[in-house]
């Protein structure tokens, strides 16, 4: 689903301990790029290849992890053996050894088929790619956990840093978040940007007075029914 010029979603579908689940991987192009931003659970390649496909003429060459949790980087492996050219993987310094099959994922105690980081990113970068992407680190509902700002859309993909419900921007789920206080401490950061719409892996698209509802988050005063 196109949402802007040169960005939008694709939609994968699990259904995890029977319930059914939707997770949207941003995906951020241009005539040079298309970056794939998360990857979903294992199982997930013809599903990304399909849709990759509909929403953009070129071909995948970038893969951007937002943080190490299974539900982002399970079909990364696929993925990148799926494709039969090169894609340069991109995640921080943090989350590099889950990937890289080095460490058990925090919240379920598996490793990942290995694949090798190209390029580590940090904090305050911006990316060369498709007008420019900033990398905003928001740990809390993981230690590594980093968001990323394009500039051309103004559009935060917030990856779990927030939630969306019905349009609406949340906190990160409570169960899943290991540091919830950090969690909303690492909201203020995207006080600094213009956001004009924000794409959350679980939830969606949100687009109404975002940064009045980012500051309302920010400040703690929203109340989490989660
Ligand atoms: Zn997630």
């Amino acid at each position: 689903m196109k949402i802007d010029e040169g960005i939008g979603y694709i939609e994968l579908h699990s259904v995890v301990n029977e319930i059914p689940l939707v997770f949207r991987p941003t995906v951020i192009w241009d005539d040079k790029d298309v970056i794939l931003i998360d990857t979903g659970y294992p199982g997930q390649f013809e599903a990304i290849r399909d849709q990759l496909a509909k929403l953009t003429p070129g071909r995948l060459t970038k893969i951007i992890i937002t943080h190490h949790d299974y539900d982002h980087i399970g079909s990364l492996y696929e993925v990148i053996s799926g494709f039969n050219h090169k894609i340069e993987v991109f995640a921080n310094e943090l989350t590099k050894p889950y990937i890289q099959g080095e460490k058990k994922l925090m919240k379920t105690g598996v490793t990942v088929p290995v694949i090798q980081v190209d390029t580590t990113i940090t904090d305050g970068q911006v990316l060369p790619f498709c007008g420019g992407i900033s990398v905003i680190f928001t740990p809390g509902h993981t230690p590594d956990h980093l968001s990323l700002y394009h500039h051309a859309a103004k559009t935060l993909i917030s990856g779990d840093a927030l939630t969306a419900d019905q349009g609406q921007l949340q906190y990160p789920t409570k169960k899943f978040t290991l540091d919830m206080d950090q969690a909303i401490q690492s909201i203020t950061r995207f006080l600094d940007y213009e956001i004009d719409k924000a794409i959350c892996f679980h939830g969606g698209v949100c687009k109404n007075q975002v940064m009045e509802r980012l500051a309302a988050l920010a400040a703690g005063k929203v109340t989490s029914d989660q």
